[in-house]
Protein backbone atom coordinates (compact mmCIF):
# COMPACT_ATOMS: atom_id res chain seq x y z
CA UNK A 1 0.00 0.00 0.00
CA UNK A 2 1.88 3.28 -1.11
CA UNK A 3 0.11 5.46 0.35
CA UNK A 4 1.45 8.95 -0.59
CA UNK A 5 2.70 8.27 -3.60
CA UNK A 6 -0.35 8.75 -5.86
CA UNK A 7 -3.24 11.38 -6.31
CA UNK A 8 -6.37 9.38 -5.05
CA UNK A 9 -8.79 9.86 -7.82
CA UNK A 10 -12.47 8.54 -8.92
CA UNK A 11 -11.91 5.38 -10.47
CA UNK A 12 -15.79 5.98 -11.93
CA UNK A 13 -17.19 9.52 -12.30
CA UNK A 14 -20.66 9.68 -11.49
CA UNK A 15 -23.07 10.91 -13.82
CA UNK A 16 -25.63 12.77 -13.23
CA UNK A 17 -29.35 14.20 -15.16
CA UNK A 18 -28.39 17.18 -17.11
CA UNK A 19 -29.33 20.41 -15.51
CA UNK A 20 -29.45 23.82 -17.56
CA UNK A 21 -26.42 26.04 -18.03
CA UNK A 22 -27.14 29.16 -17.12
CA UNK A 23 -24.92 32.61 -17.35
CA UNK A 24 -23.35 33.98 -13.66
CA UNK A 25 -25.92 36.48 -13.39
CA UNK A 26 -28.80 34.00 -14.01
CA UNK A 27 -27.28 30.92 -11.54
CA UNK A 28 -28.67 31.82 -8.31
CA UNK A 29 -27.94 30.50 -4.86
CA UNK A 30 -29.99 28.59 -3.26
CA UNK A 31 -30.71 27.18 0.28
CA UNK A 32 -33.65 24.66 0.90
CA UNK A 33 -33.75 24.19 4.78
CA UNK A 34 -35.83 20.68 4.49
CA UNK A 35 -34.90 19.82 2.04
CA UNK A 36 -34.16 15.79 2.03
CA UNK A 37 -38.26 15.51 3.18
CA UNK A 38 -40.93 15.05 0.33
CA UNK A 39 -41.57 18.52 -0.45
CA UNK A 40 -38.19 19.66 -0.66
CA UNK A 41 -36.57 17.24 -2.25
CA UNK A 42 -38.87 17.89 -5.26
CA UNK A 43 -38.12 21.56 -4.96
CA UNK A 44 -34.37 20.65 -5.10
CA UNK A 45 -35.11 18.55 -8.30
CA UNK A 46 -36.55 21.01 -10.27
CA UNK A 47 -34.47 23.64 -8.62
CA UNK A 48 -31.17 21.62 -10.01
CA UNK A 49 -32.47 21.15 -13.61
CA UNK A 50 -32.71 25.10 -13.57
CA UNK A 51 -29.03 25.57 -13.03
CA UNK A 52 -29.00 26.95 -9.59
CA UNK A 53 -26.42 26.64 -7.35
CA UNK A 54 -28.55 24.38 -4.18
CA UNK A 55 -27.51 23.95 -0.47
CA UNK A 56 -29.73 21.83 1.81
CA UNK A 57 -29.38 21.79 5.34
CA UNK A 58 -31.75 19.35 7.33
CA UNK A 59 -31.54 17.40 10.58
CA UNK A 60 -32.87 14.12 9.03
CA UNK A 61 -35.60 13.79 11.30
CA UNK A 62 -38.21 13.09 8.67
CA UNK A 63 -36.24 13.60 5.60
CA UNK A 64 -34.20 11.07 3.97
CA UNK A 65 -30.69 11.31 2.42
CA UNK A 66 -31.63 8.68 -0.32
CA UNK A 67 -33.88 11.29 -1.54
CA UNK A 68 -31.42 13.55 -2.65
CA UNK A 69 -28.67 10.84 -3.80
CA UNK A 70 -29.00 11.36 -7.24
CA UNK A 71 -26.92 14.63 -6.34
CA UNK A 72 -24.49 13.83 -4.08
CA UNK A 73 -21.12 14.99 -5.26
CA UNK A 74 -22.99 17.13 -8.15
CA UNK A 75 -20.84 20.40 -8.15
CA UNK A 76 -23.69 22.67 -8.09
CA UNK A 77 -25.31 20.30 -4.75
CA UNK A 78 -24.37 20.52 -1.69
CA UNK A 79 -26.12 18.59 1.60
CA UNK A 80 -25.36 19.47 5.07
CA UNK A 81 -26.40 17.73 8.37
CA UNK A 82 -28.12 20.91 10.56
CA UNK A 83 -30.76 21.67 12.84
CA UNK A 84 -32.21 25.07 12.21
CA UNK A 85 -33.03 25.34 15.81
CA UNK A 86 -29.41 26.79 15.92
CA UNK A 87 -27.90 29.32 13.33
CA UNK A 88 -26.49 28.90 10.17
CA UNK A 89 -24.72 31.45 8.30
CA UNK A 90 -24.01 30.92 4.01
CA UNK A 91 -24.37 33.48 1.66
CA UNK A 92 -27.20 32.61 -0.67
CA UNK A 93 -29.85 34.85 -2.89
CA UNK A 94 -33.14 33.09 -1.99
CA UNK A 95 -34.38 30.75 1.11
CA UNK A 96 -37.09 28.38 0.69
CA UNK A 97 -37.47 27.42 4.51
CA UNK A 98 -39.39 24.22 4.44
CA UNK A 99 -37.55 22.63 7.54
CA UNK A 100 -40.57 20.86 9.79
CA UNK A 101 -42.06 17.71 10.34
CA UNK A 102 -45.36 17.71 8.68
CA UNK A 103 -47.54 14.73 9.06
CA UNK A 104 -50.02 14.55 12.37
CA UNK A 105 -48.17 11.34 13.96
CA UNK A 106 -44.24 13.18 12.93
CA UNK A 107 -45.23 16.77 14.11
CA UNK A 108 -46.74 15.42 17.56
CA UNK A 109 -43.87 13.15 18.46
CA UNK A 110 -42.22 15.77 20.40
CA UNK A 111 -44.35 19.10 20.38
CA UNK A 112 -41.93 21.59 21.99
CA UNK A 113 -38.96 20.42 19.39
CA UNK A 114 -42.07 21.23 16.59
CA UNK A 115 -42.88 24.45 18.06
CA UNK A 116 -39.10 25.47 18.84
CA UNK A 117 -38.25 23.87 15.07
CA UNK A 118 -41.12 26.56 13.59
CA UNK A 119 -40.28 29.59 16.04
CA UNK A 120 -36.77 29.32 16.28
CA UNK A 121 -35.87 28.10 12.95
CA UNK A 122 -38.11 30.71 11.14
CA UNK A 123 -36.52 33.53 13.66
CA UNK A 124 -32.58 31.67 12.55
CA UNK A 125 -33.46 31.61 8.43
CA UNK A 126 -34.76 35.51 8.44
CA UNK A 127 -32.10 36.60 10.44
CA UNK A 128 -29.73 35.11 7.53
CA UNK A 129 -31.91 36.63 5.03
CA UNK A 130 -31.90 39.96 6.48
CA UNK A 131 -27.73 39.46 7.14
CA UNK A 132 -27.24 38.45 3.89
CA UNK A 133 -29.91 40.13 1.96
CA UNK A 134 -31.91 37.09 0.84
CA UNK A 135 -35.48 36.73 -0.32
CA UNK A 136 -36.99 34.14 1.71
CA UNK A 137 -40.14 32.04 1.19
CA UNK A 138 -42.16 30.20 4.21
CA UNK A 139 -44.04 26.87 3.24
CA UNK A 140 -46.79 27.57 5.54
CA UNK A 141 -49.88 25.50 5.41
CA UNK A 142 -53.96 25.17 5.34
CA UNK A 143 -53.55 24.31 8.57
CA UNK A 144 -53.50 27.94 10.09
CA UNK A 145 -57.09 27.91 9.58
CA UNK A 146 -57.36 25.20 11.68
CA UNK A 147 -61.10 23.90 11.53
CA UNK A 148 -61.96 26.55 9.05
CA UNK A 149 -65.57 28.01 9.82
CA UNK A 150 -66.06 29.86 5.94
CA UNK A 151 -65.57 27.61 3.20
CA UNK A 152 -63.44 27.30 0.87
CA UNK A 153 -60.61 29.18 2.21
CA UNK A 154 -59.32 32.26 1.27
CA UNK A 155 -56.28 33.98 2.21
CA UNK A 156 -58.32 36.71 4.03
CA UNK A 157 -59.86 34.24 6.63
CA UNK A 158 -57.89 34.22 9.93
CA UNK A 159 -58.36 30.78 11.12
CA UNK A 160 -60.12 28.98 13.76
CA UNK A 161 -56.98 26.82 15.86
CA UNK A 162 -56.94 25.34 19.32
CA UNK A 163 -54.38 26.92 20.72
CA UNK A 164 -53.80 23.93 23.19
CA UNK A 165 -54.70 20.82 21.45
CA UNK A 166 -52.53 18.33 20.01
CA UNK A 167 -52.41 19.60 16.78
CA UNK A 168 -51.28 23.07 18.03
CA UNK A 169 -47.66 23.01 17.77
CA UNK A 170 -48.35 22.76 14.33
CA UNK A 171 -50.60 24.91 13.48
CA UNK A 172 -49.73 27.82 16.18
CA UNK A 173 -45.98 27.24 15.45
CA UNK A 174 -46.69 28.29 11.77
CA UNK A 175 -48.96 31.10 12.71
CA UNK A 176 -46.10 32.46 14.71
CA UNK A 177 -44.07 31.51 11.88
CA UNK A 178 -45.97 33.76 9.68
CA UNK A 179 -46.21 36.56 12.30
CA UNK A 180 -42.77 36.54 12.34
CA UNK A 181 -41.87 36.54 8.76
CA UNK A 182 -44.32 39.57 8.19
CA UNK A 183 -42.59 41.03 11.39
CA UNK A 184 -38.77 40.82 9.75
CA UNK A 185 -40.46 42.10 6.88
CA UNK A 186 -41.81 45.47 8.33
CA UNK A 187 -39.31 46.08 10.44
CA UNK A 188 -36.43 45.03 8.73
CA UNK A 189 -37.27 45.65 5.06
CA UNK A 190 -36.73 41.34 4.53
CA UNK A 191 -38.22 40.42 0.77
CA UNK A 192 -40.62 37.51 2.13
CA UNK A 193 -43.11 35.64 0.28
CA UNK A 194 -45.27 32.90 2.15
CA UNK A 195 -47.10 30.03 0.85
CA UNK A 196 -50.25 28.26 2.22
CA UNK A 197 -49.57 24.67 0.99
CA UNK A 198 -53.01 22.05 1.52
CA UNK A 199 -52.70 18.54 1.44
CA UNK A 200 -50.06 17.45 -1.25
CA UNK A 201 -48.85 13.77 -1.88
CA UNK A 202 -46.70 12.09 -4.21
CA UNK A 203 -43.74 9.60 -4.44
CA UNK A 204 -41.21 9.82 -1.92
CA UNK A 205 -43.87 10.75 1.07
CA UNK A 206 -42.83 8.47 3.85
CA UNK A 207 -44.64 5.00 3.66
CA UNK A 208 -45.29 5.29 7.21
CA UNK A 209 -45.98 9.29 8.22
CA UNK A 210 -49.36 8.52 8.86
CA UNK A 211 -50.95 10.97 6.67
CA UNK A 212 -53.77 9.45 4.85
CA UNK A 213 -52.63 9.12 1.33
CA UNK A 214 -49.79 6.89 2.42
CA UNK A 215 -51.80 5.11 4.31
CA UNK A 216 -54.60 4.32 2.14
CA UNK A 217 -52.33 3.39 -0.79
CA UNK A 218 -49.83 0.93 1.10
CA UNK A 219 -52.92 -0.25 3.13
CA UNK A 220 -54.83 -1.12 -0.48
CA UNK A 221 -51.15 -2.34 -1.74
CA UNK A 222 -50.65 -4.68 1.21
CA UNK A 223 -54.41 -6.06 1.44
CA UNK A 224 -55.04 -4.43 4.44
CA UNK A 225 -58.50 -2.78 5.35
CA UNK A 226 -58.00 1.14 4.81
CA UNK A 227 -58.31 2.85 8.39
CA UNK A 228 -61.37 5.31 8.46
CA UNK A 229 -61.22 7.83 11.08
CA UNK A 230 -64.36 9.30 12.31
CA UNK A 231 -67.23 9.04 10.01
CA UNK A 232 -65.33 9.50 7.01
CA UNK A 233 -67.70 12.62 6.51
CA UNK A 234 -64.74 15.47 6.69
CA UNK A 235 -63.25 16.40 3.66
CA UNK A 236 -59.62 17.60 2.25
CA UNK A 237 -58.27 18.58 -1.16
CA UNK A 238 -55.44 16.99 -2.42
CA UNK A 239 -52.85 18.06 -4.47
CA UNK A 240 -50.05 16.53 -6.41
CA UNK A 241 -46.38 17.44 -5.62
CA UNK A 242 -45.48 18.86 -9.21
CA UNK A 243 -48.23 21.26 -9.27
CA UNK A 244 -47.22 22.35 -5.41
CA UNK A 245 -43.37 23.07 -7.02
CA UNK A 246 -44.60 24.95 -9.95
CA UNK A 247 -46.95 27.30 -7.59
CA UNK A 248 -43.41 27.41 -4.79
CA UNK A 249 -41.54 28.23 -7.26
CA UNK A 250 -43.27 30.48 -9.57
CA UNK A 251 -44.14 32.83 -5.93
CA UNK A 252 -40.31 33.31 -4.78
CA UNK A 253 -39.86 34.68 -8.50
CA UNK A 254 -43.08 37.07 -8.27
CA UNK A 255 -43.23 40.07 -6.92
CA UNK A 256 -46.58 39.46 -4.46
CA UNK A 257 -45.49 39.72 -0.78
CA UNK A 258 -49.51 38.63 0.51
CA UNK A 259 -49.58 34.77 1.65
CA UNK A 260 -51.15 32.43 -1.04
CA UNK A 261 -52.78 29.15 -1.29
CA UNK A 262 -51.13 26.56 -2.75
CA UNK A 263 -53.79 23.81 -3.28
CA UNK A 264 -56.26 21.73 -5.74
CA UNK A 265 -59.52 22.83 -4.90
CA UNK A 266 -61.12 19.68 -6.21
CA UNK A 267 -62.32 18.23 -2.53
CA UNK A 268 -63.30 14.87 -1.50
CA UNK A 269 -64.91 13.56 1.77
CA UNK A 270 -62.22 10.85 3.21
CA UNK A 271 -64.57 7.99 2.49
CA UNK A 272 -65.10 9.18 -1.41
CA UNK A 273 -61.02 8.93 -1.07
CA UNK A 274 -61.00 5.85 -0.01
CA UNK A 275 -63.03 4.55 -2.54
CA UNK A 276 -61.24 6.01 -5.03
CA UNK A 277 -57.94 4.37 -3.94
CA UNK A 278 -59.82 1.04 -3.19
CA UNK A 279 -61.20 1.13 -7.07
CA UNK A 280 -57.61 2.27 -8.41
CA UNK A 281 -55.43 0.06 -6.30
CA UNK A 282 -56.77 -3.07 -5.06
CA UNK A 283 -61.10 -3.62 -5.52
CA UNK A 284 -60.69 -6.21 -3.06
CA UNK A 285 -60.05 -3.72 0.11
CA UNK A 286 -62.53 -3.74 3.11
CA UNK A 287 -62.94 -0.67 5.81
CA UNK A 288 -61.65 -0.55 9.08
CA UNK A 289 -63.37 2.67 10.74
CA UNK A 290 -61.58 4.01 14.15
CA UNK A 291 -62.09 6.86 16.47
CA UNK A 292 -61.92 10.58 14.70
CA UNK A 293 -58.87 11.86 15.64
CA UNK A 294 -58.80 15.57 18.22
CA UNK A 295 -59.71 18.94 16.38
CA UNK A 296 -59.81 16.99 12.88
CA UNK A 297 -61.00 19.80 10.41
CA UNK A 298 -64.31 18.62 9.66
CA UNK A 299 -63.63 20.11 6.35
CA UNK A 300 -60.77 21.56 4.04
CA UNK A 301 -60.64 23.92 0.32
CA UNK A 302 -58.05 26.26 -0.55
CA UNK A 303 -59.32 29.50 -2.69
CA UNK A 304 -56.64 29.86 -5.11
CA UNK A 305 -58.29 32.47 -7.05
CA UNK A 306 -55.16 35.09 -5.66
CA UNK A 307 -52.54 32.07 -7.00
CA UNK A 308 -54.45 32.44 -10.22
CA UNK A 309 -54.38 36.05 -10.64
CA UNK A 310 -50.95 36.55 -8.94
CA UNK A 311 -49.02 33.87 -10.07
CA UNK A 312 -51.24 32.89 -13.29
CA UNK A 313 -50.95 29.36 -11.54
CA UNK A 314 -53.49 26.74 -11.41
CA UNK A 315 -53.21 22.77 -10.55
CA UNK A 316 -52.36 21.07 -13.46
CA UNK A 317 -52.81 17.55 -12.58
CA UNK A 318 -55.62 15.28 -11.75
CA UNK A 319 -56.30 13.22 -8.77
CA UNK A 320 -56.00 10.08 -11.19
CA UNK A 321 -52.77 10.48 -12.82
CA UNK A 322 -51.03 11.63 -9.26
CA UNK A 323 -52.35 8.56 -7.48
CA UNK A 324 -51.22 6.48 -10.43
CA UNK A 325 -47.78 7.65 -10.32
CA UNK A 326 -47.37 7.68 -6.38
CA UNK A 327 -49.00 4.08 -6.74
CA UNK A 328 -46.54 3.02 -9.13
CA UNK A 329 -43.66 4.66 -6.59
CA UNK A 330 -44.61 2.44 -3.58
CA UNK A 331 -45.12 -0.45 -5.84
CA UNK A 332 -41.34 -0.27 -6.87
CA UNK A 333 -40.29 0.64 -3.58
CA UNK A 334 -41.77 -2.22 -1.96
CA UNK A 335 -40.60 -4.38 -4.95
CA UNK A 336 -36.77 -3.58 -4.43
CA UNK A 337 -37.63 -4.15 -0.78
CA UNK A 338 -36.65 -0.50 0.12
CA UNK A 339 -40.42 -0.35 2.19
P1 LIG B 1 -41.33 16.14 5.51
O1 LIG B 1 -41.46 15.71 6.93
O2 LIG B 1 -41.21 15.11 4.46
O3 LIG B 1 -40.08 17.14 5.36
C1 LIG B 1 -39.65 18.01 6.37
C2 LIG B 1 -38.12 18.06 6.33
O4 LIG B 1 -37.65 18.97 7.34
C3 LIG B 1 -37.49 16.71 6.61
O5 LIG B 1 -36.44 16.46 5.71
C4 LIG B 1 -36.96 16.86 8.04
O6 LIG B 1 -35.88 16.00 8.32
C5 LIG B 1 -36.60 18.33 8.07
N1 LIG B 1 -36.58 18.90 9.41
C6 LIG B 1 -37.53 18.80 10.37
N2 LIG B 1 -37.16 19.48 11.46
C7 LIG B 1 -35.94 20.03 11.17
C8 LIG B 1 -35.05 20.83 11.91
N3 LIG B 1 -35.30 21.21 13.17
N4 LIG B 1 -33.88 21.21 11.32
C9 LIG B 1 -33.59 20.83 10.05
N5 LIG B 1 -34.41 20.07 9.31
C10 LIG B 1 -35.58 19.67 9.87
O7 LIG B 1 -42.56 17.10 5.22
P2 LIG B 1 -43.04 17.73 3.85
O8 LIG B 1 -44.36 17.18 3.55
O9 LIG B 1 -41.96 17.64 2.83
O10 LIG B 1 -43.24 19.26 4.28
C11 LIG B 1 -42.29 20.27 3.95
C12 LIG B 1 -42.82 21.63 4.37
O11 LIG B 1 -44.06 21.89 3.71
C13 LIG B 1 -43.10 21.74 5.86
O12 LIG B 1 -42.72 23.03 6.31
C14 LIG B 1 -44.60 21.59 5.97
O13 LIG B 1 -45.10 22.26 7.09
C15 LIG B 1 -45.06 22.21 4.67
N6 LIG B 1 -46.37 21.67 4.28
C16 LIG B 1 -46.47 20.42 3.74
C17 LIG B 1 -47.73 19.93 3.39
C18 LIG B 1 -47.92 18.56 2.78
O14 LIG B 1 -49.06 18.16 2.50
N7 LIG B 1 -46.87 17.80 2.52
C19 LIG B 1 -48.88 20.70 3.62
C20 LIG B 1 -48.72 21.95 4.20
C21 LIG B 1 -47.47 22.43 4.51
N1 LIG C 1 -57.29 9.87 8.01
C1 LIG C 1 -57.99 8.68 7.92
N2 LIG C 1 -57.30 7.52 7.89
C2 LIG C 1 -55.94 7.46 7.95
C3 LIG C 1 -55.22 8.69 8.03
C4 LIG C 1 -55.94 9.88 8.07
O1 LIG C 1 -59.23 8.67 7.86
O2 LIG C 1 -55.37 6.36 7.91
C5 LIG C 1 -58.04 11.14 7.97
C6 LIG C 1 -57.67 12.14 9.05
O3 LIG C 1 -58.46 11.93 10.22
C7 LIG C 1 -58.02 13.46 8.37
C8 LIG C 1 -57.72 13.20 6.90
O4 LIG C 1 -57.71 11.79 6.75
O5 LIG C 1 -59.39 13.73 8.50
C9 LIG C 1 -56.39 13.76 6.45
O6 LIG C 1 -55.39 13.34 7.35
P1 LIG C 1 -53.84 13.61 7.13
O7 LIG C 1 -53.14 13.13 8.34
O8 LIG C 1 -53.41 13.07 5.83
O9 LIG C 1 -53.71 15.20 6.99
P2 LIG C 1 -54.33 16.44 7.80
O10 LIG C 1 -55.24 15.98 8.88
O11 LIG C 1 -53.15 17.13 8.34
O12 LIG C 1 -55.07 17.19 6.75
Amino acid sequence: FDSGTRTISYLKARSFVPVKSLSLCEKKRILVTGGAGFVGSHLVDRLMLMGHEVTVIDNFFTGRKNNLDHWIGHPNFELIRHDVVDPYMIEVDQIYHLACPASPPHYQYNPIKTIKTSVMGTINMLGLAKRVKARFLLTSTSEVYGDPEEHPQPETYWGNVNPIGPRACYDEGKRVAETLTYGYMQQDNVDVRVARIFNTFGPRMNENDGRVVSNFIMQALKGENLTIYGDGQQTRSFQYIHDLIDGLILLMNNDYREPVNLGNPDEYTIFEFAEFIKNEVNPKCKYTTLPATTDDPKQRKPDISRASEFLGWSPRWSLKQGINETVQYFRQQMAAGVI
